[in-house]
């Protein structure tokens, strides 16, 4: 392909937005299309907040199916599958253990990417000046007893093969790390390389870069239908107010679309079995000084519960977790939001959680939990979707990745301005 190829962007959640810089680094024309007003107002909103190599374990294993049986009619638990019948769920479950055998091997490759996308993410950061509450004081895994930590060092040890520096901590070193966290767990694990940030601040940031580098963003655009033509590629494209669709033409498109990627997969001639696996997480303010003293800086991730936490600045936490199959659904239930709330107010009593503000997420994952980086079936169609419970971590080395493909043998020329430089320019 030559440069200047025309590149269609679908989706501009945190999958959609990289993947535009990783292409305008690579001398495409890009658009960029989302249904809604702003970048990553989906999934990519209010999520845990790790750049978390350290939670690259895939959960293809018995483990995971023996706590989601035993837990199945528990409102309140970590994990939780209605039991409806659905083609689509049931489908996606066999393929779910049917991957447990590459447990493994997805495991360890999930580390790695991870890895490599850290300097990516930081370099696109700093480049463009991005304020994200980027906080690099690593990641706590804490465990309650000895069978769970025991559990986790087999997991360590594939982690540690993917080439993650990640160390066994005693209680005592835990409350050296984390000063705030008063209970008394049995062992964790302290990645120091980990680090948290709001992905939504990162995103929309991105995205204004992408803009001022050229790249066309049509928001409050519901796209419809893609069809591959002779040469390219057509997007039926629907702007908020308009009666009339539009046809947008490229040479290229990708689908970034969360889980809207599996419907426009089948458009296209593929499938890409994306689950909606939902989660929730709740934002504290920390509005006074005794909250702000309480509420963890470490992030934490509690094995047990599943709850991961994030702190954003001295004014925020964000707690968040849970696994729920219940397909397309976004309502935010109040039986799910509480043990959020109950587990910050049973660790963190000096953290106010008066002005708590729920959020539910919709995790794009696919059955064997590894992302789809690749091309599709017909020419000018690829993918950069399903990155499940990993999105923030893994997305900018997928970028590159997905990028690659697209203009195979172009080196990519990162801009060395930065927002200063240009608004001291246009002065
Ligand atoms: C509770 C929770 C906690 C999480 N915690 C973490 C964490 O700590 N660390 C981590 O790495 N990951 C975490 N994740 C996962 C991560 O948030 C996701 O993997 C990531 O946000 C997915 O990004 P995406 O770009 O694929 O999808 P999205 O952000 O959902 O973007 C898809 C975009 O496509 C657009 N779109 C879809 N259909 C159309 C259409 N027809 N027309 C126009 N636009 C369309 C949507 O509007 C949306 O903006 C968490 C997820 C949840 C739910």
């Amino acid at each position: 392909m030559s440069k200047n190829t025309h590149v269609t962007i679908i989706g501009a959640g945190i999958t959609g937005v990289t993947t535009a810089y990783a292409l305008l680094d690579r001398g495409c024309s890009v658009t960029i299309i989302d249904r809604n007003r702003y970048a990553g107002m989906e999934t990519s909103f209010a999520n845990g907040g790790q750049l978390s190599a350290c939670n690259a374990e895939v959960w293809n294993n018995f483990s995971t199916i023996m706590k989601g049986m035993k837990w199945m009619f528990r409102k309140d638990a970590p994990l939780l599958l209605n039991p409806s019948p659905s083609w689509h769920k049931y489908s996606w479950l066999a393929e779910f253990v049917g991957n447990i055998g590459n447990y493994r091997q997805n495991t360890i490759a999930t580390t790695k990417l991870a890895i490599a996308a850290r300097q990516d993410l930081f370099d696109m950061a700093a480049r463009e000046k991005i304020q994200f509450d980027h906080e690099q004081r690593g990641i706590l895994h804490v465990f309650p007893d000895q069978t769970t930590f025991k559990k986790a060092e087999a997991v360590n040890a594939l982690l540690n093969e993917g080439g993650l520096e990640r160390r066994a901590v005693t209680p005592q070193e835990i409350r050296t790390l984390e000063p705030a966290l008063n209970e008394p767990y049995y062992g964790g694990f302290f990645t120091p390389s980990d680090s948290t940030g709001d992905i939504h601040k990162f995103t929309r940031g991105l995205a204004d870069a992408c803009v001022r580098r050229g790249a066309t963003f049509l928001s409050d655009t519901e796209v419809q239908h893609i069809t591959t033509v002779p040469g390219g590629v057509e997007t039926r494209i629907l702007p908020l107010g308009a009666t009339t669709p539009e046809i947008l033409k490229s040479d290229s498109v990708v689908i970034c679309a969360g889980i809207a990627s599996r419907r426009f997969a089948a458009m296209l001639g593929d499938r890409v079995n994306i689950y909606p696996v939902k989660g929730y997480s709740i934002t504290i303010p920390l509005d006074d000084a005794a909250s702000r003293q309480a509420a963890p800086w470490v992030s934490l991730l509690d094995e047990e519960a599943k709850i991961v936490t994030s702190r954003f600045g001295a004014g925020r936490l964000r707690v968040a977790g849970t696994a729920e199959y219940n397909g397309e659904n976004h309502d935010i239930r109040a039986d799910r939001i509480r043990p959020l709330v109950e587990w910050t107010r049973n660790l963190f009593p000096g953290v106010s959680t008066e002005g708590v503000i729920p959020w539910t997420g919709l995790r794009p994952m696919m059955p064997d939990m590894m992302p789809r980086v690749e091309p599709g079936k017909r020419a000018g169609v690829f993918y950069n979707t399903g990155h499940g419970h990993l999105g923030w971590t893994l997305s900018a080395a997928t970028a590159q990745m997905i990028a690659d493909r697209i203009m195979p043998g172009v080196t990519p020329v990162r801009p060395t301005f930065s927002i200063a430089a240009t608004q001291q320019k246009a002065a």
